[in-house]
């Protein structure tokens, strides 16, 4: 069992990281890790167009380098670019100045093609210390993980990445999937099949998917902090909202 999953750890995590928002009624926010990835982004952003969804996409330093027509696109049709790394370097592995260095050269990487400083980031394998928060925020970027994490990386099939989120999802969810992979290009054809389904249910529900800055600006502010919160589906914290098998976001 990793550490993301423990009840303890869920606990600790609500406590300085973005997890979700409580009073958002009318929206979610969909967020994708690992990219810039040419076998599935285009993709991912035709969905969303479908749907008239926006979404928060936390890439990597190699894959913003190697593909920055995809992370143009990205910004030019409404969606956030955010920091995910230069690499994907667990943080507890880094000292300071290497966390500094992390951040600070994706989000200038980001800045370069898009002219946009980005302004959220979420570490490698959903994991920093109360420490490494408070510094990364005062860098001047803002930490957020998620609450519901089906697992997409993994590849479990579209219909169990569909039955993962869909009892879990709620307005002011942050929803974690991944259009890219830290060893380059992949197969993330059942994320975007299944943000297809997930898309259409949410509608249905009255939900539309947003940006992360959007849901938080709904939120009305500072108020969103540590949201992550018990609810009616049991003890559903950051990143654990998956429990089946127990693996880290990546
Ligand atoms: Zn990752």
């Amino acid at each position: 069992m990793s550490i993301l999953h423990t009840r303890r750890f869920s606990s600790w995590a609500r406590g300085h990281l973005l997890c979700r928002t409580d009073d958002a009624t009318d929206r979610f926010a969909l967020t994708f890790d690992d990219g810039p990835n040419p076998r599935a982004t285009g993709a991912i952003l035709d969905v969303l167009a479908r749907h008239g969804a926006r979404g928060t996409f936390f890439m990597l330093g190699g894959n913003i380098g190697r593909y920055g027509d995809l992370v143009r696109r990205v910004a030019s049709e409404g969606h956030e670019p955010a920091i995910h790394g230069r690499t994907h370097w667990p943080l507890p592995l880094l000292l300071p100045g290497g966390i500094r260095a992390q951040v600070i050269r994706c989000a200038d990487q980001i800045e370069a093609v898009t002219g946009v400083r980005p302004r959220f980031y979420r570490p490698p394998f959903g994991f920093m210390s109360p420490g490494q928060a408070r510094f990364v925020r005062a860098l001047g970027y803002e930490p957020v993980l998620g609450d519901v994490y089906p697992e997409d990386p993994h590849r479990p099939g579209t219909s169990r990445i569909v039955r993962r989120v869909l009892p879990r999802l709620r307005s002011g969810s942050i929803l974690i999937l991944h259009d890219g992979s830290p060893s380059g290009p992949a197969d993330r054809s059942q994320t975007v099949e299944a943000l297809e389904i997930i898309l259409a249910e949410a509608a249905r529900r009255g939900w539309r998917g947003t940006t992360v800055s959007d849901l938080l600006q709904r939120a009305g502010g500072p108020a969103w902090h540590g949201g992550c919160s018990r609810d009616a589906a049991g003890d559903q914290g950051c990143a654990d909202a998956h429990a089946p098998t127990q693996r880290s976001p990546s």
